[in-house]
């Protein structure tokens, strides 16, 4: 149970911006005022400026859905830590599974965002996960601890402090099957585990949202687990009606 969950909406490579309006207009009628939890949109980078001028004035943030970790130069199709926050991003999803199984992103590549985005005062939202196959050979925890301790390699722990992390089991990413409680609660002890074995501070404090299928029909028995800060969520966040009725679920706890 907490007092504040972070929701991040992940649109991955959704709406024009035109739909990203209907989607805001809509939404803000159905959210009359400022949520306890904390709201994150990530829409792609297409519609990152529009959306910050939706949000501005309003108690929503604004994340992007990848970073490249070089300053600038010829990098075509690619998008640096400095250009993101001025569109007025302030938090980043490194490591997307989607990025990692289609785009070659790689726990060393991870590293790199990670590092472009902290030295840029970006908030990375850090994904890790196994596959079907990793979880059926039982190599769920050899993987995640694989995943955290490269992808973290070389920053300091007062930066990693600042990540908040999101477990999301491959196999559960738009499949429509969510992770059980206890599996999403291993998971995440192991994480806190993996960070305190790395020496960082108040890992206890350290937020680890869940993502993988969590819809409005599936959220409330999540909301009670103790280990989980908040959840990551695709496919359900791009109906303003269901993203309200999650925010909505999200109070009542
Ligand atoms: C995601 O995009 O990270 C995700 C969890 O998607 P979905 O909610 O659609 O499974």
């Amino acid at each position: 149970m907490k007092d504040q969950y972070i929701l991040v909406a992940n649109w991955k490579m959704n709406k024009t911006i035109e739909e990203c309006g209907s989607f805001v207009d809509k939404f803000m009628n159905l959210i009359l005022h400022k949520p306890k939890s904390k709201v994150i949109f990530c829409p792609p980078f297409s519609a990152l400026l529009y959306m910050d001028g939706l949000l501005k004035d309003t108690s929503f943030d604004l994340g992007a859905q990848n970073v490249y970790w070089e300053k600038e130069g010829a990098f075509t199709g690619e998008v640096s830590a400095e250009m993101l926050k001025s569109t007025g991003a302030t938090y980043v999803i490194v490591g997307h599974s989607e990025r990692r199984q289609l785009f070659g992103d790689t726990d060393e590549s991870v590293n790199k965002r990670l590092k472009a985005a902290l030295s840029n005062g970006l908030t990375p939202i850090m994904c890790i996960g196994e596959t079907i196959k990793e979880r059926k050979n039982e190599n769920t925890l050899d993987v995640i601890g694989r995943q955290l301790k490269n992808g973290l390699d070389g920053i300091s722990n007062l930066d990693i402090e600042k990540i908040i992390f999101a477990y999301e089991p491959v196999w559960a990413i738009g499949t429509g099957e969510r992770a059980e409680p206890n599996m999403i609660d291993e998971v995440h002890n192991d994480i806190r585990k993996v960070l305190n074995g790395l020496g960082v501070d108040g890992s206890d404090e350290i937020a680890i949202l869940y993502g993988g299928s969590v819809n409005q029909n599936n959220i409330k028995e999540l909301l009670e687990l103790n280990e989980v800060n908040g959840f990551l969520i695709g496919g359900a966040s791009l109906d303003a009606d269901e993203y309200a009725s999650i925010i909505h679920q999200s109070e009542q706890i």
